[in-house]
């Protein structure tokens, strides 16, 4: 693995190692002068590279417990959320929420605060309650839901410990049906955003901001809820869709209101195929739900700019929550995506979706492409300064950092 995902970021690895167990994890951090834990390497900016010793997790053990009693699933780090919810669902159990593809690693995604959608869904690093992480020193901490700076913790960026376990909260099995309706122009979306968004246990917008033509809503209810045959203007589509226009619908899990397990209808690629256009940058941005139709009102000055380079952008909603580095940090919020065409014109574009998104105190997904001074970053994270303190302390020579979090962490 010598990019990222997309192939738009090519990792500087002095070297990269891959530890058969804990006890030896331990033993190469300790004797590292610098290492950077990487999952699965989905992210499109530089936060999983390093110039010195990448750390990967697929020689590590990949057994699963549950507790049936705390309701919880102990987890190897490296797992793909794919191969854990096909063992928890065997079993009776899910979790709460999936992303868009079911390929990513769990720390990864915790680290980065991943999301799915929902309004009452928080995101994925939500569902974490307790972290076995070793130290610079090469000792194991366990964290957990109540100890101090647990918060903290959670959403690590790759920074508070290489993460080696996670429990997850655990609920018992659900099915969701998908229903994809056609027809919905952003107008409409933005001025029934709320009463949308809610419509379903997961919700998401797809668009392209072309002038004319409507986006499409996917809706993802759970079993009991009935789909309704409109939705304002827009209806049901009557086959399987891609959320890129025009692409083959094949890799894309199960619509057309045909119920199935939780796992095999929240992503809404499945495992065994290439997810999205795979020839692709993302970004996202999270604004304020309330303020999400203004928002949108102001991005439809740029849209034409915007369709030039983009596949398509896909709005979802994710709970507010109280971890520290969370972009979903007590604030309910809508994610406004885009995932762009492989072009150099994207880094110069996100700049300005980041200028027209400014007055609504945009924050960044922390694993997509943006470009945010650590002055700007610093004032939209009300706790930023408590994770540097938390750092600091933790790993007061920065083993664990990297020229990404030194930019953006101002460290
Ligand atoms: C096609 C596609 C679709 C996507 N869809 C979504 C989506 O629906 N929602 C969303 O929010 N994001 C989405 N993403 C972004 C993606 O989920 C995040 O970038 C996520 O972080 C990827 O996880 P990873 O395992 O690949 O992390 P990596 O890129 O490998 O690493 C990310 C960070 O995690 C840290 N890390 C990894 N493992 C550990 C560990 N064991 N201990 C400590 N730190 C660790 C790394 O140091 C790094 O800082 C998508 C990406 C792609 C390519």
């Amino acid at each position: 693995m010598s990019a990222n995902w997309s192939g738009t970021v090519i990792f500087r690895d002095e070297q990269r190692v891959a530890p058969s167990s804990i006890d030896e994890m331990q033993e190469l951090i300790s004797k590292s002068v610098r290492v950077r834990a990487r999952g699965s390497a989905h992210c499109f900016n530089d936060i999983a590279d390093t110039s010195a010793t990448a750390i990967t997790f697929e020689n590590m053990p990949s057994d699963i417990e549950i507790n049936k009693d705390n309701q919880t699933v102990r987890v190897p780090a490296g797992m793909k959320y794919g191969e854990l919810a096909v063992a928890l669902n065997d079993r009776g159990w899910a979790i709460h929420n999936m992303a868009s593809l079911p390929h990513i690693s769990v720390a990864g995604a915790v680290a980065t605060a991943t999301h799915g959608s929902g309004v009452g869904n928080g995101n994925l690093a939500t569902a974490v309650k307790s972290l076995e992480l070793v130290l610079p020193d090469g000792s194991l901490k366990r964290v957990s839901e109540g100890d101090v700076d647990f918060l903290g913790y959670v959403v690590g960026l790759g920074l508070t410990g290489v993460v080696v376990n996670l429990d997850l909260a655990i609920e018992p099995t659900f099915n969701i049906s998908q229903t994809v309706y056609r027809g919905m122009s952003r107008e409409s979306y933005a001025a029934n955003l709320d009463e949308i968004m809610s419509l379903a246990y997961s919700v998401s917008y797809f668009t392209t901001w072309a002038a004319a033509g409507g986006g499409e809503v996917w809706a993802k209810f759970k079993s009991g809820t009935t789909a309704p045959t409109e939705l304002f203007e827009a209806y049901p589509a009557t086959s399987n869709r891609h959320p890129l226009p025009g692409l083959n619908p094949e890799p894309c899990t199960e619509q057309m209101a045909v119920g199935g397990p939780w796992h095999l209808r929240l992503p809404h690629f499945k495992m065994e195929f290439t997810p999205s256009a795979g020839d692709e940058i993302q970004s996202e941005f999270f604004v304020a739900r309330k303020d999400a139709p203004a928002a949108i009102a102001a991005l439809e000055k740029i849209a034409p700019q915007i369709n030039e380079i983009l596949w398509v952008t896909e709005i979802r909603a994710i709970a507010a929550d109280q971890l520290w580095m969370s972009p979903h940090y007590q604030r309910d919020s809508i994610g406004i995506h885009f995932t762009w065409k492989k072009v150099d014109a994207v880094y110069e574009m996100v700049k300005v979706v980041e200028a027209t998104l400014a007055p609504f105190n945009y924050r960044p997904h922390l694993g997509k492409v943006f470009s945010a001074s650590p002055e700007n970053f610093a004032s939209v994270m009300p706790k930023l300064n408590d994770f540097k303190k938390l750092i600091r302390e933790i790993d007061p020579d920065n083993k664990f950092g990297n020229d990404f979090t030194n930019n953006l962490l101002g460290l």
